[in-house]
């Protein structure tokens, strides 16, 4: 038999499936985890953003309280100190960020603010003395406060400077943007102003970008912290995982069922070979069949010929032996039907093509072939004996086709016999063991030696002299086609047995076990 074309197996398709769907879902997972980093990217950017405009804003308020005091400072000399207070706690209460603001007199560096507030830092005199800038900072990091230092009059002669302290906690502190997970961190000149705790996660992400202020160059840092949970999200990841699962069986299936079809029609083509071979095969046994059905022929033709002479002679008669002449017309219109299906089998024989499964009861399939070879059996002196241990045995397969099995077996087993000396003998055996359907044809002949049984089911191998190689492997091909196997072993007592086992379709009577038989067979 040809085999079928190259499919991938299951066994093998499936690991592939499986390291595909892997591959896919770590794919996936991946992808996904990229989407949730640009996610918390565009989250952070965006918050950052709204925060460095608000932040903006609020440093630019600085500039014009700073602008508002310093006009009043400059009304009078001595500076009209309790208008400027009231202004400076007006400040303080709209704009709880500002914690502190105070007037310095230069001229007198010992002496504490002129509004009566905390005493600044030395530091704050020397940054603002030194500077030129309209605005001096002076950050007091170990406090988390940044103090604005403002020179009145605005030139290097200046006698007051403007204190004023802001806290930076609240100075960040916006409505508008969650705290959430992020850090926030205002600095200057490089150093931070607020404590930080250090950030969790694997890595984050930073918005970083100067406050849009002239006079205040502060730099503002939101940097989002990014974990592994955050990346990898369970829920998304099962339902990755049910979906590539999904989509992997539906392909498994439709690979599956594609290759079914191939499979199926590639077994169509095969079987129309496998028939035509088998076809071309009995018509080349029909040479051999010819004297057998000769002589089946000649039985009920030579009784309708006496019965149809024996009926001329009781019709010349005087008086009508109604009876007698009614039965030697049963007589001969029976063996001109058996007569004819003898030659209704051979047209099956020779001219079916097609395949068809129908129910074949092997018992009388054994006894037709038996009987078509029935003239070759005599001239060799072989003694065939069919032992069904039932009537009936059927199985679902192709009648010629089974025909065409055992006789390729009891020929073979016929041309194993004709060079013994002793009498010659084959026995069939049809029978039902382990719920199988099973036939059984032994003969006593010289048996397979270890080189002929390795080779015997090849195609074309042959150790006759006429023989083509090609009876056991189409007995293969015809029984495996319909479910069954066959198998070849030399007997107990001698000689070749082989074995057809086919899948029962019904039986009568109890089973018989197989090894019972032989024993019997050779008493
Ligand atoms: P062929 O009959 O044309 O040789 P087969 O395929 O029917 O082709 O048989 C292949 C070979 O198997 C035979 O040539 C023979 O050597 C061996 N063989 C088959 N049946 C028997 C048997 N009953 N006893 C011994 N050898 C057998």
């Amino acid at each position: 038999m040809i085999p079928p074309a190259p499919a991938l197996p299951a066994s093998r398709r499936r690991p592939l499936l499986v390291w595909l769907a892997v591959m896919a879902f770590a794919l996936a997972a991946l992808g996904a985890a990229f989407w949730h980093y640009r996610q918390r990217q565009a989250e952070t950017f965006a918050e950052g953003a709204t925060l460095h405009r608000i932040l903006s804003q609020r440093v630019d308020q600085h500039d014009a309280h700073l602008t508002s005091l310093a006009a009043l400072t400059q009304i009078a000399d001595p500076p009209p100190l309790d208008a400027i207070g009231q202004v400076a706690t007006s400040i303080k209460r709209f704009y709880p960020r500002i914690v502190e603001v105070d007037l310095i007199d230069l001229m007198h560096e010992d002496k504490a603010g002129l509004l009566g507030g905390e005493t600044p830092p030395p530091s704050a005199y020397t940054a603002a003395r030194g500077s030129t800038a309209i605005l001096t900072l002076a950050p007091l990091p170990a406090q988390e406060r940044l103090m604005l230092l403002k020179r009145v009059p605005a030139t290097a002669g200046a006698q007051y400077i403007i204190v004023v302290q802001l806290d930076v906690r609240r100075l960040i502190e916006a409505e508008r943007v969650p705290p959430g997970r992020s850090r926030i961190q205002l600095t200057f000149e490089g150093l931070p102003l607020l404590f930080a705790p250090p950030m969790e996660g694997l890595f984050s992400v930073t918005y970083a970008a100067p406050l849009a202020s002239r006079t205040q160059p502060l730099y503002l840092e939101v940097e989002h912290p990014i974990g592994l949970a955050d990346l990898f999200v369970w829920n998304e990841l099962l339902l990755l995982a049910l979906l590539i699962a999904m989509a992997a069986y539906a392909a498994d299936r439709l690979i599956a069922a594609r290759q079914a079809a191939k499979e199926a029609g590639a077994r169509a083509v095969l079987a129309t070979q496998d028939a035509r071979l088998a076809h071309a095969s009995r018509v080349n046994a029909m040479g051999e069949l010819a004297s057998g059905i000769a002589h089946e022929l000649t039985q009920p033709l030579t009784a309708i010929l006496s019965q149809c002479q024996a009926g001329q002679r009781l019709a010349a008669r005087d008086v009508l032996d109604r009876p007698a002449l009614q039965a030697a017309f049963e007589a001969s219109a029976r063996n001109a039907k058996r007569a004819g299906d003898i030659l209704g089998r051979l047209r099956a024989w020779v001219t079916k093509g097609q395949p068809s499964v129908e129910d074949v009861d092997l018992v009388a399939t054994v006894g037709d072939v038996v009987q078509m070879i029935g003239q070759e059996r005599e001239s060799l002196s072989v003694e065939i004996l069919i032992r069904p241990e039932r009537p009936v045995i059927v199985v679902r397969a192709d009648r010629v086709q089974m025909e065409q099995v055992i006789f390729n077996l009891i020929r073979n087993g016929l041309d194993a016999l004709r060079c013994v000396a002793h009498a010659g003998r084959i026995t069939i055996w049809v029978g039902v063991t382990g719920g199988q359907a099973e036939i059984h044809v032994i003969d006593n002949g010289p048996g397979l030696d270890p080189a002929t049984a390795a080779r015997l089911f090849e195609p074309f191998f042959t150790t006759k002299p006429e023989g083509m190689g090609l009876g056991l492997s189409l007995c293969t091909t015809l029984i495996e086609r319909v479910g069954g196997a066959i198998e070849a072993r030399n007997a107990e007592g001698g000689g070749a047995e082989f074995v057809v086992r086919l899948p029962l379709a019904h039986a009568r009577l109890a089973e018989t076990r197989a090894t019972e038989w032989p024993r019997e067979a050779a008493e």
